[in-house]
């Protein structure tokens, strides 16, 4: 019994430390995460894991509306996270304000993005955005007529397409 009762101490010991370890990590990627990303708008909403493989978080700025016609918002992608492949109908224009991250037109090769970038992408063009694998990246995107419509979405970005 006594013995049972050590190793239960230790177990839990360890659970305690291994727990603090945990903790500790968490923080430390936290602040390394809001020191190499600099966020001027809040996180947002998580996107959906149907059209974003890894966590993006979308917060919108300037909704659509008839005179407008303008869709603006932020998105925060997290390091390796990723839209799924689509096109827009009247194009899209992406503002990077931090962090590192990758632009693809279907049959070009991928484009590395990093803070101050601007990339415009074509009417109807399939194409993906998302993080770099090891830093994250914040995109203001910017999406004209939209009367025309916003987006349709297509298939995941493939590991193999994203790493080539
Ligand atoms: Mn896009």
């Amino acid at each position: 019994m006594k013995v049972s009762i050590k190793v239960f101490s230790a177990m839990a010991f360890t659970l305690i430390l291994l727990s603090c370890q945990e903790e500790s990590y968490q923080e430390e990627t936290q602040t390394q995460i809001e020191e190499e990303l600099d966020a001027i708008f809040p996180q947002g909403q998580k996107g959906s894991e149907d059209l974003f493989t890894g966590n993006a978080y979308n917060y919108g700025l300037v909704p659509n509306d008839s005179s407008l016609t303008t869709l603006i918002g932020n998105v925060y992608f997290e390091p390796g996270a990723r839209s799924n492949w689509h096109s827009h109908p009247a194009g899209q224009i992406l503002i990077i304000t931090s962090g590192k991250g990758y632009h693809q037109i279907e049959g070009q090769p991928k484009q590395e993005l990093k803070k101050g970038d601007v990339v415009t992408c074509p009417p109807n063009t399939k194409h993906w955005h998302g993080a770099s694998q090891d830093m994250g990246m914040q995109q203001l995107y910017i999406i004209p007529n939209t009367e025309k419509g916003i987006v349709e979405w297509m298939e995941a970005v493939s590991e193999e397409q994203y790493t080539n």
